[in-house]
């Protein structure tokens, strides 16, 4: 997509679904669709889930998943779908956004950058949604490491995190970065982020698909806290970025950072002081970029550097560590989270653990 394109970015709307879009892959929706497209599947009960896919294009398993649901219920659904299918033009390509394009799920109200075309666009589903009072709202991803699958929340309320837990046991609460699609939603209704691993793996497909059918079937999500014992909940503390122009290798290779080429096995284990995420290349030009999370996250150093050598000076439990340079570019290296409770308040590692 050029920039005169960019330009006259719209929302394609559409009532009901068309049969041909059933087994297309995301990589052909290009065919189909002039751009991002918002869909309006009726069903029994009226108040809608909204769900959204693709707003990375190199995300494929919401897309695959929405398939799989639309195909089992022949058009007739429990609950009426609103479906957001969001970069269509990235998806032509596999990758996650287009170098012309603003990143779909920093778009969204909340956002610091609202005159882009991208942010318009996302307004306006903001919008369309909010109409049909919706019932909950569902955006599914895919990351690049190794990560289990796991559901994000921006709110901690009971109905926010019931319907987390309908995916999964491990929930982050994260309040930045701003501009995503689970955070805006939030204002409207019960909202998750869902991980689904790596893209194009048939499990992660599996679940998502699941996940929305049991959200289409649930008649209204409990008012009740999540039993503890039924829950890991996590808050995003900091996130990790590589200063601009730094260079990184994973196999040794000369580089401003040198890390381990298993970092991404870190992923949601919880790390001790001292743990070995690499070294510094003999320059040592650069150090790590610590972002905090949040207003209401510590952003002190979670670093040392002594002897070159990259380590964790606190505990943390680090999430979607990636290996992949794309990833690293266009977003971070990963975050370091820590356990809280239902309120927020953190929770000490050390006693968790003796918990399980
Ligand atoms: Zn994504």
């Amino acid at each position: 997509m050029d920039l005169d394109q960019a330009d006259t970015l719209r929302l394609n709307r559409v009532q009901g679904f068309s049969p041909a879009l059933l087994h297309a892959p995301s990589y052909e929706l290009w065919r189909h669709l002039p751009g991002p497209t918002l869909f309006e599947i009726p069903g029994k009960h009226a108040s809608p889930l909204f769900v959204s896919v693709l707003l990375h294009g190199n995300e494929s398993t919401g897309w695959a998943a929405i398939q799989s649901v639309l195909n089992r219920h022949h058009g007739h659904l429990p609950r009426s779908l609103m479906l957001f299918v969001g970069n269509v033009d990235a998806a032509r390509y596999t990758v996650r956004t287009l170098r012309s394009q603003t990143d779909y799920n920093r778009s969204w109200p909340g956002t610091l950058d609202d005159l882009t075309p991208e942010a318009r666009v996302m307004r306006e589903v903001v919008d369309a949604v909010r109409v049909q009072k919706p019932f909950g709202s569902i955006d599914i991803h895919n990351n690049s490491g190794h990560n289990p699958h796991y559901a994000c929340v921006n709110r901690r309320d009971d109905r926010y995190v019931q319907l987390a837990r309908l995916f999964s046991r491990t929930v982050v609460y994260f309040e930045r970065p701003l501009g995503v699609q689970s955070a805006a939603l939030s204002q409207l209704c019960p909202s998750v982020t869902v991980e689904c691993g790596l893209a194009g793996g048939p499990e992660g497909v599996a679940h998502a698909a699941d996940f929305i059918e049991a959200a289409l079937a649930i008649d209204h999500l409990p008012d009740r806290p999540v039993p503890d014992g039924d829950l890991d909940l996590m808050q995003t503390h900091a996130i990790i970025k590589i200063p601009t122009g730094a260079t990184v290798s994973f196999d040794g290779t000369d580089a401003d950072f040198q890390f381990r080429s298993d970092l991404d096995r870190l992923n949601f284990s919880e790390l001790e002081p001292g743990t070995l995420f690499g070294r510094l290349g003999s320059r040592r030009r650069h150090l790590l970029n610590i972002e905090p999370g949040g207003p209401h996250a510590t952003s002190s150093d979670y670093f040392t550097y002594g002897d070159g050598e990259i380590r964790l000076c606190k505990r943390a439990i680090p999430a979607m560590l990636t290996r992949d340079n794309n990833a690293i570019r266009l977003d971070c290296l990963g975050y370091l989270m820590h356990r809280v409770a239902r309120d927020g308040s953190r929770l000490v590692e050390a006693d968790t653990a003796v918990m399980g």
